[in-house]
């Protein structure tokens, strides 16, 4: 049996004020249309699946009151992440962790060998 493990992106609770960071949110623009062309659906934890075409009863409302779709995304390289995580990444900058920058590093290297030739 092949178990396929999802790696999860930027499920984080930030406790500070937002900030937007402008350098962030340009160079990430990126990440905003991956998660907006992402697969939708929602992430079982105790089982590591995703489930397509599922929806949350409820939504994540981050400190700052920014609230979450009812769907988490499964991203092309099979990362999972949530719907508020591009504001996290420009309101809540300082609050990433380095294993989530890592991540997305991997990400956009998986995008850049992956999708160059539909650009
Ligand atoms: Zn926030």
């Amino acid at each position: 049996m092949i178990l396929t493990t999802h790696l999860s992106l930027l499920y984080i609770e930030p406790r500070n004020n937002p900030k937007l960071c402008e350098e962030i949110d340009r160079k990430f623009q990126w990440f905003k249309t991956i998660i907006e062309d992402g697969i939708k659906g929602t992430y079982i934890d105790e089982s590591n699946m995703f489930v397509e075409r599922s929806y949350y009863v409820g939504v994540h409302v981050c400190v700052c009151g920014a609230e979450s779709a009812t769907y988490d995304v499964l991203l092309p390289n099979r990362m999972i992440t949530n719907t508020l995580a591009y504001h996290y990444l420009v309101y809540h900058t300082d609050e990433i962790p380095r294993a989530d920058w890592d991540k997305l590093e991997q990400l956009k290297m998986y995008i850049d060998l992956n999708i160059i030739g539909d650009m």
